[in-house]
């Protein structure tokens, strides 16, 4: 069965997101995704199978960008998993409309595609958010619950510092459940690898 363009391509507020697969690595104590079945205009974000390139081409040219600046890889998965969609998708929106490109990752992309895909994903993309979630590995591994285990922490820490070497519009972010404490320990660790630290509410996107 075909995937809708409704289940690929969906409106948050005044953005536009691309949701290209349900894969990933983690399976956070606060997914959303284990809360509901979509977001914002989204009737359900549960996708049949991982949309080819030509799918979310598709669901591109079927909407009316007229009002939005920006699209965001985000959705019910972790975009990196679908690393080769992403980048064609994100070279044909440059080619083909005036928008910002963000993508919100959970910052193990590296390791889920066996290679550094810092310098590609930069290079293809305006702006890049990364899961920071946690002040340290243990409570990472806690709360993020990652296939790789205890060492995913730095892995997604060094992808940061390799990300914000390369562009400016690199953000941390953790979600406002966390608490203070641990936020402003946050703070820290995002001031020291001169990346702004983005608190989101709980509850506002799916993932990143
Ligand atoms: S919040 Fe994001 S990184 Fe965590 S399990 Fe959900 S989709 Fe994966």
């Amino acid at each position: 069965m075909a995937n809708t363009s409704e289940e690929i391509l969906y409106v948050y507020k005044d953005k536009v997101y691309l949701n290209i697969t349900n894969k990933c690595p983690c399976a956070c104590t606060f997914c959303i995704r284990s809360k509901k079945d979509a977001i914002g205009d989204a009737s359900n974000l549960w996708l049949n199978h991982n949309p080819s390139f030509e799918e979310v081409k598709a669901a591109i040219d079927a909407f009316d960008f007229n009002g939005y600046n920006e699209i965001i890889f985000c959705g019910y998965g972790e975009p990196t998993n679908s690393f080769d969609v992403l980048v064609k998708t994100a070279q044909y929106i440059r080619s083909k409309l005036g928008i910002k490109i963000r993508v919100n990752t959970n910052g193990l992309g590296s390791l889920v595609n066996g290679r550094d895909i810092s310098a590609e994903l930069c290079s293809n993309v305006d702006a890049v958010s990364i899961s920071l979630n946690c002040s340290n590995k243990e409570d990472y591994l806690k709360t993020v619950r990652p296939k790789f285990g205890i060492e995913s922490f730095d892995e997604m820490l060094d992808f940061a510092k390799k990300c914000r070497a390369l562009t400016e519009n690199v953000a941390l972010s953790v979600v406002d459940v966390i608490g203070e404490d641990e936020i402003e320990k946050c703070q820290k660790i995002a001031e020291g690898l001169n990346i702004p630290l983005r608190v989101r509410k709980y509850d506002n996107s799916s993932d990143n």
